[in-house]
């Protein structure tokens, strides 16, 4: 080629007809390839818009598809009990167990917002009313054709080690097996994930509080969702390490979800880096350590005491209040500031209102501080028997024998001549049954 190139320049100065002719050439050659290789990027780039443009319509099909099947599956909902088949119990670690659930009489289900939760009456043997008690379901709305809840065994209070362990999550534990039916009511509650948004978002959860996030990020993997997710879990060790394995291969399978476990007293064998990435308590300065931003919406759910401390984190690393969406399973512990209501006109008149409770014989001043009435008879050791703590599975109505409640906004007053204790608080003086 060299030999060449010498040769042709050699004939070049001798002849410059030549020399213009090769540099003809050489300029159309050059032109050539530049012409070539800009067509060959712009093709690349056409393939990959091609390619982002058909995943984006395969994700806007599977998005169609999954809400028609919604409506038509909302079609399927029941009011009131309806019967549903233990399918399956599964021992998840120590004291939880998952309960797989159809329909007993085989009929289609209706879907559900990843993050609500099912209602249960329990027929306990030997109690003479039926138990009500609220079950998160940690299936996602794309399980079809089944229901899932995972339940915890409530010992007793570490203060209390004489009572009995919780009634509901005890039957369930040791009483409820494979086959068995139960009275459901149908999913609800305002605790979910608007699963068409984009927006990032972090899911936080502690011990069984995993359930209803665990079903939000399930959703997100089954309809195929790119929203960037981050899944905060924490408990004790890998020994109640619930659904463990579920989670990682969620993780391992989609891109945008990226875990983070914390273990608060991880056991010997527990190795860091396989069943979990950091010793210790999982609080607001580890996500501030992890997340490369605080702009997400959260959407948290665990003990009172761990979301308090999480709540008011986020709020102090000026994540807005109305980003963060959370539940509690049991009595309220945060008070956003949207949630507290006006005083009444008796305490706003500087009135002391007092509440009785007839059959503990105790006689207490309202604390307006306190949300409402369940919360209040906790407060003062009164026990109420409760369920969703949402107004809507009746399991804390307690008779009213003098006095009058108000309800907390959107809320359903119950039966005439009693009150839901978990959204209502006293108008003046209160005497309740209870
Ligand atoms: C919306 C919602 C979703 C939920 N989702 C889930 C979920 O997915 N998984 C889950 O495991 N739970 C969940 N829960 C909690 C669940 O509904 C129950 O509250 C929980 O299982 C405890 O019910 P229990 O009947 O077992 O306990 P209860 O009988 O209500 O007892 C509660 C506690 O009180 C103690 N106790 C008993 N007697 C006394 C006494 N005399 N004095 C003081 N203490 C006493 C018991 O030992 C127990 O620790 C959810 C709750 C709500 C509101």
């Amino acid at each position: 080629m060299q030999t060449l190139l010498l040769i042709s320049a050699e004939s070049a100065r001798a002849n410059p007809g030549l020399a213009i002719g090769f540099g003809l050439l050489a300029a159309v050659a050059a032109q050539t390839g530049l012409a070539v290789v800009s067509s060959v990027r712009r093709l690349a780039q056409q393939r990959r818009q091609f390619a982002l443009e058909s995943e984006r319509l395969a994700y806007e099909v599977r998005l169609a598809k999954s809400r028609w099947d919604q409506t038509e599956q909302e079609k399927s909902s029941w009011n009131g009990w309806r019967k549903f088949r233990v399918a399956e119990k599964l021992h998840e670690c120590e004291d939880v167990f998952s309960f797989v659930l159809k329909p007993h009489d085989g009929k289609a289900i209706p879907a559900f917002k990843p993050g609500q939760y099912l209602t249960f009456g329990l027929d306990i043997p030997g109690r003479d009313k039926q138990v009500v008690r609220c079950y998160s379901l940690s299936s996602a709305p794309s399980d079809r054709d089944f229901y899932r809840v995972t339940i915890k065994k409530e010992k007793a209070p570490s203060d209390k080690p004489g009572v009995p362990p919780g009634v509901g999550s005890s039957f369930f534990a040791d009483g409820v097996k494979d086959g068995d039916i139960l009275n459901v009511k149908a999913p609800g509650g305002h605790f979910f994930l608007e699963t068409e948004k984009q927006t990032p978002v972090v899911l936080i959860s502690a011990g069984v509080g995993v359930t209803p996030v665990l079903s939000m990020a399930r959703e997100i993997a089954a309809i195929g969702s790119e929203r960037e997710t981050w899944f905060f879990f924490v408990c004790r060790s890998r020994a109640d390490h619930m659904l463990k394995a579920e989670v990682e291969q969620l993780a391992a399978r989609c891109d945008n979800i990226r875990l983070h476990v914390c273990y608060s007293k991880p056991g010997p064998a527990d190795v860091q880096g396989k069943d979990f990435h950091t010793a210790g308590r999982l609080t607001a300065d580890v996500l501030k350590a992890v997340l490369p931003s605080s702009n997400y919406d959260y959407y948290m759910c665990g003990n009172g005491s761990f979301m308090k401390s999480m709540y008011e984190g986020l709020i102090g690393w000026g994540v807005p209040d109305a980003k963060i969406h959370y539940e509690a399973f049991g009595p309220a512990t945060i008070k956003k500031t949207s949630d507290t209501p006006a005083l009444s006109k008796a305490e706003a008149g500087g009135k002391v209102v007092n509440v009785t409770f007839g059959k503990s014989g105790k006689v207490v001043r309202w604390d307006p501080s306190l949300l409402n009435l369940l919360d209040f008879a906790r407060a003062n050791e009164v026990r109420i028997d409760s369920g969703c703590c949402a107004g809507s599975c009746g399991s804390c109505s307690v008779a009213v024998k003098e006095g009058e409640v108000e309800y907390l906004s959107k809320a359903d007053p119950g039966e005439a001549g009693s009150c839901l204790t978990c959204v209502c608080r006293p108008k003046g003086d209160l005497v309740l049954d209870a």
